[in-house]
């Protein structure tokens, strides 16, 4: 599987311990962390985190959510390219 990844990104705990970190375009994961989490993360550094896709409203950063463009329901994975910041309206409204 082939991720498009930012050239800078990282998550780090509080203790400054780095659970996932983009190093020369490889995403490197280390310890015990969600691989949804990574790829939300991954979402909101390549798309942003303020701004829905759908229609263009400012989010706060709590209220933002991140719809599967192709639903899971129908095997769409939980990855950037399948996934696009909206707020909690849009994503609710997407027809079934
Ligand atoms: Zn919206």
């Amino acid at each position: 599987m082939i991720i498009e990844l930012p050239q800078r990104f990282r998550i780090a705990g509080k203790t400054n311990k780095d659970y996932a970190k983009v190093i020369d375009g490889v995403l490197h994961i280390y310890g015990v962390i969600s691989f949804r989490k990574v790829m939300y993360e991954l979402t909101f550094a390549l798309k942003g985190k303020r701004k829905c896709y759908y229609c263009g409203a400012k989010v706060k950063k709590k209220n933002i959510t991140l719809d599967h463009i192709y639903p899971q329901d129908i095997g769409g994975p939980t990855i950037p390219d399948n996934l696009l910041p909206s707020c909690k309206e849009c994503n609710c409204q997407k027809p079934i």
